[in-house]
């Protein structure tokens, strides 16, 4: 998924890595020829890549971010009070991850492209909503669960 580049900052090693508006960060190496990304080499370069977008691997592998906060729950919801706007495609607001917790039972999560993948959820086994990836929820049987939203504060 393409996401901000909203700031940088050097590893251990010095190498630059860059944070993305998911929370997420990426290490953008200028390692020619593999990785020409000499811009990373001047506060220029780095300065003209804010605002610009990077494909961010971690998000399509549904990896949680470090650092976040909890922001607020929603009511338990169960097989017959799913509200109709979950079950049909909908994200959550830029800067915002969610979490569904499976209280009983199995909720079917769907994430569509670019993610594309389908998961059975149950206690213990919680779903991972990335910030504006479309996806929706389905219950397969008796079902009792709520979501959680997170971001970090700046
Ligand atoms: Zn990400």
């Amino acid at each position: 998924m393409n996401r901000t580049i909203e700031g940088f900052h050097q590893d251990e090693e010095g190498d630059w890595v860059a944070e993305l508006a998911c929370f997420h960060n990426q290490h953008v190496r200028h390692n020619p020829p593999f990785f020409n990304r000499s811009w990373t080499a001047t506060a220029q370069g780095r300065e003209s890549m804010l605002g610009q977008p990077l494909e961010c691997g971690r998000c399509l592998q549904l990896e949680w971010p470090e650092n976040l906060e909890s922001l607020r729950c929603t009511p338990v919801f169960d097989q017959d009070s799913i509200p109709a706007g979950l079950r049909k495609d909908h994200t959550t607001k830029e800067g915002v991850w969610g979490l569904i917790h499976v209280s009983s039972g199995t909720l079917r999560y769907v994430c569509q492209a670019p993610v594309s993948r389908e998961l059975l959820l149950e206690p213990g086994i919680n779903g991972i909503i990335p910030p504006g990836l479309p996806h929706h929820v389905k219950a397969e049987g008796l079902v009792s669960f709520y979501v959680e939203f997170f971001t970090r504060r700046s």
